[in-house]
């Protein structure tokens, strides 16, 4: 048998990580090159979002790769949302059918750190402080700087991976090649990080089983719990107008802005100014591209290849249902480079396009909608149409965050549900009022029947 190559990852986040232990316990050598220090001996930001919602996705790759099991210490599981309105009044509002649908929030830190010692007690050697600048597709070089040296070098190496995430340093060599599509979208929103401490004897200040919503039509605060008792908040605002992290120049007009939107949150935050003018405003970007892949040796992977906005807590559960099938044509196929990489693509490509729009449309659910009683209600119909029609009807937040349905699959019976629940739910506001007969009739006319992979 002809030695297996040696398959040089670009960055050490989450993705390159899971995907580094997959390859190595598939006896491909790996070298993984990651441009920050390493996070376990150097106190360094995370990076984006300090805690993220896990579901079925991305459980399914780590539980494929035998991690699932050691990361129930590290997760808390949400089964819903809690909405405060402005006047401080709690409304539960579960995701799924039952308990056994829920979203997993879970530190990005601990997570990395656990996925990094995970690689390395495989035999992955992450090599830190090794910035990618550069990269020659004919010849398969990768040019690195020490970070901390600032010695330059040339890495020969047989397939590249670029899991650099949404800034891909291998993506912008891409870019200079003939006929590379490439799209990015900001959204004229910011965010920015905040903590609500444990309480003294370390207890949660909040419901830890739920992520907590402010809904505040054009902005809105997140809370997610964390392991040791804390809430891990985002603040999303528009960058610039009336309200906008533009407007609030000073730290008493942010104050009072807390006062007067979320004064309940406000309270469990004693270090709030301090916490505000400290974290940055973060930026979000769609980023579509193709192809994905170059001379059958160069292949980009989770946000190098389609980085999403956060509003469907799905960016990370792609890039690592990208993971998983990606081993799934390696393992049929063998390392058949020239024709796997563009067949990864193909697998992929609608289904991250269509969470990519499916994450935008989230967004004005979650800062808008969550709060209108017309919308709460038509959740609870579109539950009691799963309970009905269980092999039919599955709600669209379900399919995406429960179920292992393409993307793509969800994305189109979403909108024809959307257009069912229009004609169900329109001029009633009880369940025992909906109209069977006629959910009957739709259902069984516009929804063929599922395989429901989990
Ligand atoms: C506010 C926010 C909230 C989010 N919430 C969720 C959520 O709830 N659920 C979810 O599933 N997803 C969420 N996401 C998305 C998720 O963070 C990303 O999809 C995920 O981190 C992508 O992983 P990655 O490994 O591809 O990229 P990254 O996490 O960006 O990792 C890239 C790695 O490459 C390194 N690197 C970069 N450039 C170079 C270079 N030139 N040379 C060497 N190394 C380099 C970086 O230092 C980093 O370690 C959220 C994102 C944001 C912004």
């Amino acid at each position: 048998m002809p030695a297996k190559p040696t398959i040089t990852l670009i960055g050490s986040g989450l993705v390159g990580l899971l995907l580094a232990i997959e390859l190595q316990k598939r006896g491909f050598p790996v070298r993984l090159f990651e441009r920050r220090p390493d996070m376990r001996r150097v106190t360094i930001s995370a990076g984006r979002s300090i805690n993220l919602a896990l579901s079925v996705r991305g459980i399914y790759a780590l539980q494929q790769a035998g991690l699932w099991e050691e990361m129930q210490k590290i997760i808390i599981p949400m089964r819903g949302r809690m909405m405060h309105s402005v006047a401080g009044q709690l409304t539960f509002q579960r995701y799924g059918k039952d308990d056994s649908e829920a979203i997993n929030s879970i530190s990005r830190a601990e997570l990395n750190i656990a996925l990094m010692n995970a690689a390395e007690a495989r035999g992955v050697r992450i090599e830190f402080n090794q910035r990618c600048t550069g990269y020659d597709m004919r010849s398969g070089k990768v040019s690195l700087r020490n970070e901390e040296t600032g010695e330059e070098r040339g890495v020969d190496s047989e397939v590249v991976i670029a899991t650099d995430g949404s800034a891909s340093a291998i993506r912008t060599e891409m870019l200079k090649l003939p006929r590379f599509n490439f799209s990015q979208q900001y959204l004229d929103y910011g965010y920015k990080e905040l903590t609500i401490p444990a309480g003294l004897d370390g207890n949660f200040l909040l419901e830890p089983g739920a992520l907590h919503i402010w809904p505040r039509g054009s902005f809105m605060l997140i809370a997610l719990p964390n392991i040791d008792g804390t809430f891990a908040c985002i603040f999303f605002l528009p960058f610039e107008g009336r309200n906008s992290f533009a407007s609030l120049d000073t730290n008493d007009k942010v104050r009072a802005f807390f006062e007067k939107h979320f004064t309940d949150a406000l309270r469990l935050m004693p270090n709030f100014i301090e916490n505000y003018t400290s974290n940055p405003v973060g930026a979000m970007v769609t980023i579509k591209c193709s192809p994905w892949h170059q001379e059958g040796r160069a292949l980009l992977l989770g946000d190098s290849a389609h980085a999403i906005v956060p509003f469907f807590g799905q960016g990370l559960n792609c890039a690592f249902e990208d993971i998983s099938i990606f081993l799934e044509l390696l393992d049929r196929r063998g390392p058949d480079w020239p024709n796997l990489l563009p067949e990864f693509e193909r697998a992929r490509k609608e289904n991250t396009d269509a969470i990519a729009d499916l994450a935008l449309e989230n967004f004005i659910e979650m800062r808008d909608r969550v709060a209108d009683p017309r919308f709460l209600f038509r959740k609870k119909a579109e539950l009691a149409l799963e309970a009905k029609f269980p092999d039919r009807f599955i709600p669209k937040y379900a399919m995406v965050s429960f179920h292992r349905l393409p993307y793509s699959l969800a994305a189109a019976r979403g909108r024809i549900q959307d257009r069912m629940l229009s004609e169900l739910c329109d001029g009633i506001d009880r369940i025992e009022d909906l109209d069977w007969n006629k959910a009957e009739t739709l259902v069984t006319r516009d929804l063929t029947l599922l395989e429901v992979g989990r």
